[in-house]
């Protein structure tokens, strides 16, 4: 039988720490807010950019919601952000992914100043992270690993392997977990034989982005199984990229689905907000 590791109560606790954060900074004079700009009215965006604005809420810091129209030009929202970047009082910027096809992602994310880039995804926050230098980190991959830490999983010298290789989640989970001094793989999908591969880790974390790919046969007794990914089944209900039940009695440790990662990125994300208008 596995621990459950409970995203939902470490969040939590992390954002009662950064409430608390918050109020020590105010009474210094040190406040910020930040800026959350959604284009279009994609419904699944709406809810995370409400999320958003309710954590800023409860921790104490101000939000300013942008929500322009599915037409706005990729033009106008850089003017947008080059305005917000020279707003001494913003202290975080972040656009809401995906973005309409008529808008190149990658020019809207450069376009933030890195000192603003909560997100973490400006190229200067990932260079950073790959060279170990000050920066923004991507705030799935943080959270996973305040998920360890917290739940008093050791890192250091394990075997870790992670499963997917995108901007957001593989490749910087993959860096933070060597960071922290695991061994580290990283498995996609021109990888061969991924079951043999994933009985090798003492951590396997997974960010397929296939529901419940993950079973038995790709973990070792005694692994600590880390699932990030997030559908809705046939039923409409949540699962994750891992089927819980067949691999909960052979892991030592586990996420559920919900409950797991998904609470964490939002308590990252304030986490980098705190610490945006700490360093002023
Ligand atoms: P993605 O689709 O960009 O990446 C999936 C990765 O899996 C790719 O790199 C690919 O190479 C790899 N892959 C695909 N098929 C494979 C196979 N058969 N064998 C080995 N590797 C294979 O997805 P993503 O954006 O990294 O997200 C992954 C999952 O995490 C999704 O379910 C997403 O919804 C979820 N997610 C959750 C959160 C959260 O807050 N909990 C945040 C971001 C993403």
């Amino acid at each position: 039988m596995a621990a459950i590791i409970d995203g939902k109560k470490i969040s939590q606790e992390i954002k009662e720490e950064l409430k608390e954060k918050v109020s020590l900074l105010k009474a210094q004079g040190k406040t910020g807010a930040l800026a959350v700009i959604q284009v279009g009215a994609d419904p699944a965006s709406s809810v995370y950019v409400r999320n958003k604005k309710n954590a800023c809420a409860f921790i104490g810091i101000e939000s300013l919601a942008y929500e322009l129209p599915e037409e706005t030009s990729e033009e106008e929202l850089l003017r947008l952000i080059e305005d917000l970047n020279q707003d001494g009082q913003v202290k975080g910027i972040l656009v809401q992914l995906p973005l309409p096809a008529h808008i190149c992602e990658d020019n809207v994310i450069k376009a933030i100043r890195p000192d603003k880039d909560v997100d973490g995804f400006h190229p200067q926050s990932v260079g950073a992270l790959v060279i170990g230098q000050k920066g923004f980190v991507s705030c799935t991959p943080a959270g996973i690993i305040q998920l360890l830490k917290r739940s008093q999983i050791e890192i250091a010298g394990k075997r870790c392997v992670v499963i997917g290789r995108s901007n957001i989640v593989g490749k910087p989970m993959s860096l933070l977990m060597l960071r922290e001094h695991a061994t580290v793989t990283i498995a996609h999908s021109k990888t061969k034989d991924l079951p043999g591969l994933c009985r090798s880790a003492d951590i396997l974390i997974v960010a397929i982005g296939k529901p419940r790919f993950i079973g038995a046969e790709y973990v070792k007794e005694g692994a600590v199984v880390i699932d990030v990914g997030i559908h809705r089944d046939a039923d409409n209900k949540l699962c994750g990229d891992v089927k819980f039940e067949e691999v909960e009695p052979i892991a030592s440790a586990i996420t559920p689905v919900p409950g797991g990662v998904g609470p964490m990125t939002i308590a990252m994300l304030m986490n980098n907000c705190v610490q945006s208008i700490e360093e002023g």
